[in-house]
């Protein structure tokens, strides 16, 4: 990263048009439709006899999924900011262009709507939601990983929603949501403060930022980098933050 971007970069970069709107349209009445089904299916599996151990499992999948929905938001953030560029090939216009617009901007985010900011978190969650519509009826396996599966679309939905949060006015959210920044259960604006100084190398989770610190502390992004470049050397390419 040779530094901050401009304004004039971010404008250049925004081009999010009536094509990605659709998709992400289609991607959230796909999701509601998947979870209503599914959650209908996991009601009725908790109210059948003898299956009322299900609620205690939706209740601990609930932190699980959380957790797992900060690694993923974590993930997805470090690829699309550290590899390839905005002109990567299907990948650059619709997924990496967004992440490098929001370091020239970081307020672009507060202005989006619901759709803009919430249709790729649902894109994400289909297959979790997709898996779960096809799980066999009644098995053990189907009666763990239906809960599992519900619980992570769901935290994955609210990634981006917490991120936006994290960049909002604190006078502009309402009170719920400030008490669960301050208490650490959604992304802190103070800790997403710090992945928006150059060069943007830290802090990638945005869901919870509970496995920042790990993250961070241990050197796993650094190591992970060290180890794909290794990998790319032999066929001569080279993934670039840029
Ligand atoms: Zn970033
Ligand atoms: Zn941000």
């Amino acid at each position: 990263m040779s530094g901050p971007p401009t304004r004039p970069e971010a404008q250049a970069l925004s081009r999010y048009g009536a094509p990605q709107r659709l998709i992400e349209l289609a991607a959230i009445v796909a999701w509601t439709l998947l979870f209503v089904y599914c959650a209908l299916r996991l009601a009725a599996a908790i109210a059948a006899p003898g299956q009322g151990w299900m609620l205690a499992w939706c209740l601990l999948c609930l932190p699980l999924a959380w957790l797992a929905a900060d690694l993923g938001s974590g993930l997805a953030h470090w690829s699309f900011d550290t590899w390839g560029s905005v002109h990567t090939r299907f990948l650059g216009p619709a997924l990496i262009r967004p992440f490098r617009e929001h370091h020239a901007d970081p307020q672009a985010i507060t202005r989006h709507d619901f759709i803009e900011t919430n249709g790729a978190s649902c894109l994400a969650a289909l297959p979790a939601l997709a898996l779960a519509a096809v799980l066999g009826p009644d098995t053990p396996a189907a009666r763990l990983a239906l809960p599992a599966l519900l619980m992570f679309a769901l935290a994955a939905l609210l990634t981006n929603q917490c991120h936006k949060w994290a960049h909002c006015e604190p006078a502009t959210l309402p009170a719920w949501v400030r008490s669960a920044q301050r208490l650490g259960l959604i992304l802190p604006p103070d800790m997403h403060r710090l992945h928006h100084v150059p060069p943007f190398a830290t802090h990638y989770c945005t869901a919870s930022g509970w496995l920042n610190a790990l993250l961070d502390g241990s050197g796993a992004w650094r190591g992970i980098e060290r180890r794909v470049r290794r990998l790319q050397r032999p066929v001569g390419g080279c993934g670039t933050r840029s």
